[in-house]
């Protein structure tokens, strides 16, 4: 039975990942913030999707010494590290020079060096198992830029670069790596952005939703957390290992214009 690590999956498109993984028989660990219960209740509810057993780790993705322990414990507890899914990620919408430098840093760390750290830790137990998925949830915006998100377009342009190394040098060992690049999925992350990008751009919410969301992307439809992880489940398939170092959009189209 395969092991899957997916952070930041108490919410949003983690959680979506996680229960499909669940629901393919995978051992998961979970880990994310969140109320402790209403975690353990998720826990339940995932393990009783598949035959695999579901965990919780709750690692902060600022703390390189946690992420280690969440390799570290999950190769303890379950044997294996097969698959992680970087996946945790926080947003903040505002022009560069009224951004936060906390804010910055924040971002740069979970959005991006939380990858490094987590892929650094895996990278041993994959390389001498001969098998290894990772399955980056980077962006549209890891492939283009908007105003007022000068670390989150950083930060997710990074993770694009860092794919493309690891799937280099996993390339002989059986391990391939990729990004997920999506467009705006209807997440609590895009709730909030929405009233960031009203007061930043001086427009309603509505006008925010129909002016800058869907028109950014040409279906003019939300992509949805199990289309994402549905292509997530494929990457982590057999039949993907050719498919290596490749930044893949799922975003309506946006980044095709
Ligand atoms: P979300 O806010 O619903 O979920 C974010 C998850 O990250 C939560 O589980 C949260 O607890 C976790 N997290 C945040 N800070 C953490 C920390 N310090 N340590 C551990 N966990 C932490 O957001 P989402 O929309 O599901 O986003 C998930 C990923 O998808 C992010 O990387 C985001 O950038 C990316 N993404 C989202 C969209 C979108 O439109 N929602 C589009 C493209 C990419």
């Amino acid at each position: 039975m395969k092991t899957v690590i997916v952070t930041g999956s108490t919410s949003g498109i983690g959680l979506g990942i996680a229960e499909s993984f669940a629901t393919a028989g995978y051992n998961v660990v979970l880990n994310g913030l969140g109320d402790a219960a209403e975690i353990e209740t998720t826990c339940g509810r995932l393990a009783e999707l598949g035959a695999g057993d579901v965990i919780f780790h709750g690692a902060n993705m600022l703390k390189s010494d946690e992420i280690a322990d969440l390799v570290a414990s999950t190769e303890k507890h379950f044997g294996s590290v097969d698959v992680i899914v970087p996946n945790a990620g926080i947003q903040h919408v505002e022009k560069i020079e009224d951004f936060p430098i906390a804010k910055w840093d924040a971002i740069i760390a979970i959005n991006m060096s939380s990858a490094f750290h987590l892929i650094r830790a895996a990278m041993p137990g994959m390389k001498k198992n001969g098998f290894g998925r990772i399955i980056a949830i980077a962006s549209a915006h890891g492939l283009i830029a908007s105003p007022f998100k000068s670390a989150y377009v950083t930060a997710k342009h990074g993770v694009v670069g860092l794919i493309k190394t690891v799937a280099l040098e996993g390339a002989e060992f059986g391990i391939t790596a990729n990004a997920i690049c999506p467009g705006y999925v209807e997440t609590p992350l895009v709730s909030g952005q929405i009233a960031d990008t009203a007061k930043a751009r001086g427009m309603s919410e509505e006008a925010v939703i129909s002016d800058v969301i869907l028109k950014a992307q040409p279906t003019k439809q939300f992509v949805q957390v199990s289309q994402i992880a549905a292509l997530a489940n494929y990457l982590a398939s057999d039949q993907a290992a050719q498919i290596t170092g490749a930044a893949l959009p799922m975003d309506g189209g946006w980044t095709a214009q």
